[in-house]
C-alpha cells in the first residue's frame, strides 16, 4: 500500500468503519454504510457555504473594527470608543507589545485566518482547480485557528460591561452587535467547514484547467460496502 492508498483511506467518524473512498463528483455524498454518518459532504454546497461564510465575518470584522462600539455617559460627560482606540489606548511606552499583540490577536489574525480560507475556496466554488499554494494557505489557516481570539475579547467586554453599568450608563453601538455577529459567524464557519473535504479538492483538482472537473472526480461506482448519494 502506498501514499496515495492511505491517503484514501477514511474513517467514520462516528463508529470508526474504515472505508477506501471512492471518486465522488463535486455535487455527490459518502456516508457511512453502518451507522449513516457523512462522510463526504457534496463539495459544491460545502464549499459555497464555508466561502459566504468567511466573507460575511470579514465584512462584520470591519465593522466591528472601525464602527462605534460603546458610549459611555455619566453625569453629563460622554465618551465614545471603538476597538481601534481599545488597542491604540496601550500604544504609548512600555505597553506597546501589549497594544500590538490585541491588535494581531482580537483583529489581525482572524481577519487573515478568513482571508486564507476564502483564498482557499474561492477558485474551487465551480469546480475549479485550487490558487497556488492554496495547501499552505489552508495549512496555516489551520495553524492559526488557537491564536483567533475576538470571541475572548468579546468575554472581555462583557464582563467590563457588567462592572461599568453601575458606573455610567451604556450604550453598545453597531461595531458589539457586529463583533457579537462575527463570533457566532466565525463559529458556524468552523463547524460547517470539513477539513478532510477540503484537503481532498487540494489535492486532487490541483493542476486542473478551471471550471472543469478531471477524469478522477467523475463519479465512479463506489466500493460495495459504501452508500453513495447524489
Ligand atoms: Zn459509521
Amino acid at each position: 500500500m502506498d501514499d496515495s492508498d492511505l491517503a484514501r483511506l477514511r474513517a467514520c467518524p462516528h463508529c470508526d468503519a474504515l472505508y477506501r473512498l471512492p471518486e465522488l463528483a463535486p455535487r455527490e455524498r459518502a456516508d457511512c454504510a453502518r451507522c449513516g454518518a457523512t462522510l463526504i459532504a457534496p463539495q459544491v454546497r460545502a464549499f459555497s457555504r464555508s466561502f459566504a461564510l468567511a466573507i460575511t465575518a470579514l465584512i462584520l470584522m470591519a465593522g466591528a473594527v472601525f464602527g462605534p462600539f460603546l458610549d459611555l455617559s455619566t453625569a453629563g460627560m460622554q465618551s465614545r470608543a471603538s476597538v481601534l482606540d481599545a488597542i491604540e489606548a496601550f500604544s504609548d511606552g512600555v505597553m506597546f507589545p501589549l497594544s500590538l499583540a490585541v491588535g494581531a490577536l482580537i483583529v489581525v489574525i482572524p481577519a487573515l485566518r478568513l482571508a486564507l480560507i476564502a483564498y482557499t475556496l474561492g477558485p474551487m466554488l465551480r469546480g475549479g482547480a485550487p490558487w497556488p499554494r492554496a495547501g499552505q494557505a489552508f495549512r496555516l489557516a489551520e495553524q492559526l485557528k488557537p491564536w483567533s481570539m475576538a470571541e475572548i475579547f468579546l468575554i472581555g467586554v462583557a464582563v467590563a460591561l457588567v462592572k461599568v453599568a453601575g458606573l455610567a450608563t451604556v450604550h453598545p453601538g453597531i461595531a458589539f452587535w457586529a463583533l457579537c455577529l462575527l463570533v457566532l459567524v466565525t463559529v458556524l464557519q468552523d463547524t460547517s467547514m470539513d477539513k478532510e473535504t477540503v484537503w481532498h479538492a487540494i489535492e486532487t483538482r490541483r493542476g486542473k484547467p478551471d471550471g472543469s472537473f478531471g477524469a478522477a472526480e467523475r463519479p465512479t461506482a463506489a466500493t460495495p460496502a459504501m452508500a453513495k448519494r447524489a
